[in-house]
């Protein structure tokens, strides 16, 4: 397999540059976390596995505010807009691959497999949770981070003038 390292320094540049946000590499999962603006990733994952989640973060990073995210919530509605935001997220994700050319075949097929497991997972446990609460809060909070990101970006875009 090649050497994906430079490709990883390019993800985490692009996140403390252009995204003004901070990676950190020593955590014991991933996520990002937008009250710190940091993306935590996995110590002990591959590289492979690594480069891709990073990319599925920054996806959350940047991705736009849910289709649903007006419309008023109901359980329906917050299962509807956690599903979408964590599938842009992976499809956000690869557009910034793309964008900073790290995007080989070999990669993207670990990418999809792991896009596919991730958002299947997720999938499971919105329509097999009996606790109501918990997905009102992950829907409040995702919207929250996708707000914030489109405010991030409408900044970022001033800033390029
Ligand atoms: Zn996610």
């Amino acid at each position: 397999m090649s050497n994906l390292k430079p490709s990883i320094n390019k993800v985490v540049k692009y996140c403390t540059g252009q995204l003004g946000v901070d990676v950190n590499l020593r955590s014991n999962s991933f996520n990002y976390d937008s009250d710190t603006q940091t993306i935590n990733c996995r110590w002990n994952a591959s590289e492979q596995d690594l480069l891709c989640s990073m990319l599925h973060e920054v996806g959350h990073v940047i991705q736009a505010p849910s289709t649903f995210a007006l419309i008023r919530a109901s359980k329906k509605r917050n299962k509807a807009l956690i599903a979408e935001l964590e599938y842009t997220a992976w499809q956000e994700g690869w557009n910034v691959a793309v964008e900073l050319s790290i995007n080989t075949e070999e990669l993207y097929i670990r990418y999809k497999q792991l896009w596919m497991m991730h958002w299947s997972s997720y999938l499971e446990y919105l329509y097999s949770s009996d606790k109501p609460d918990d997905l009102k809060h992950m829907a409040w909070s995702y919207n929250e981070y996708a707000l914030r990101a489109s405010k991030n970006l409408g900044v970022l875009l001033t800033n390029l003038g």
